[in-house]
């Protein structure tokens, strides 16, 4: 499928419906979790976009005012309907991790089937409302739609959970440390992308690798696999961590350290 974002400029990014008024405003970050998080009004998201080749920050982080950070490209029945009933589904399960009352190790297959879609649907929401870095395709975003839709397959999505400097925060970044002869080509790291979120506790990060002969590998003791259609066997490497003191370096530490394994 092509990927025509000028065509779809005033379509629903997920179903394609178009028209007037069938367009609304869907919250990036959903309401309930804008209210879970207790963020003032005033409340900035930190986000930040990492160079592609290395860990140095391409720009400087840029700040949102979290509570009007909207994508206005979501239809009326997505909003309402399959996405309604996600946040529903999810919200029970997100809200203890966030707390870290709960580890992630301690979800079932089924919630991680279900935050592996919400992650995603997220992460895509905050890719397409931030024009910093390219979004991911379209035909990423179409095939979530629906109660029944899914990630693409070379999606995967990982969690972890540790301390934080800001309630929360967004990196996306196209930099993996790779394992293998030969580096892997400049168009294939182009159409990869890893986009990264944080509420409190939690950490989520959605990973696109788009050559299936490379494997994801775990950086040790960071990334615990949440959702993933082709892999199962997940590789890892004894990363060097360096957490900076900035806002985003914690989060950028965790997207930045999953590396991939050439074939
Ligand atoms: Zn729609």
């Amino acid at each position: 499928m092509a990927d025509n974002q000028d065509k779809n400029a005033n379509s629903c990014l997920f179903c394609g419906l178009n028209g007037a008024g069938v367009l609304s405003k869907e919250h990036v970050i959903p309401q309930w979790l804008l209210r879970h998080l207790d963020l003032p009004v005033h409340d900035q998201l930190f986000q930040g976009v990492g160079h592609s080749e290395s860990d140095r920050l391409l720009q400087t982080p840029r700040i949102h005012s979290t509570y009007n950070f909207v994508q206005g490209h979501v239809c009326k029945d997505c909003n309402t309907g399959w996405m309604s009933r996600l946040e529903a589904v999810a919200k029970p399960m997100l809200i203890p991790l966030i707390d870290q009352d709960r580890s992630i190790e301690a979800l079932s297959a089924s919630e991680k089937e279900v935050l592996g879609k919400w992650t995603v649907k997220t992460a895509y929401l905050h890719g397409f409302t931030s024009p910093l870095n390219h979004p991911p395709q379209v035909s990423h975003l179409q095939v979530l739609f629906g109660d029944k839709g899914s990630p693409l397959p070379g999606v995967s999505v990982f969690g972890m959970q540790s301390d934080f400097k800001k309630p929360s925060g967004y990196w996306i970044t196209r930099q993996w440390p790779f394992f293998a002869a030969v580096a892997p080509s400049r168009r294939v790291t182009g159409e990869s992308y890893k986009i990264g979120l944080q509420f409190r506790h939690l950490y989520l990060l959605t990973a696109f690798w788009p050559n299936p002969n490379w494997l994801l590998m775990l950086a040790k003791g960071i990334h615990i696999p949440l959702f993933s259609l082709l892999q199962n066997r997940w590789p890892n490497y004894q990363a060097e961590p360096e957490v900076g003191d900035g806002p985003v370096d914690q989060l950028a530490l965790f997207c930045n350290s999953l590396a991939i394994l050439g074939p």
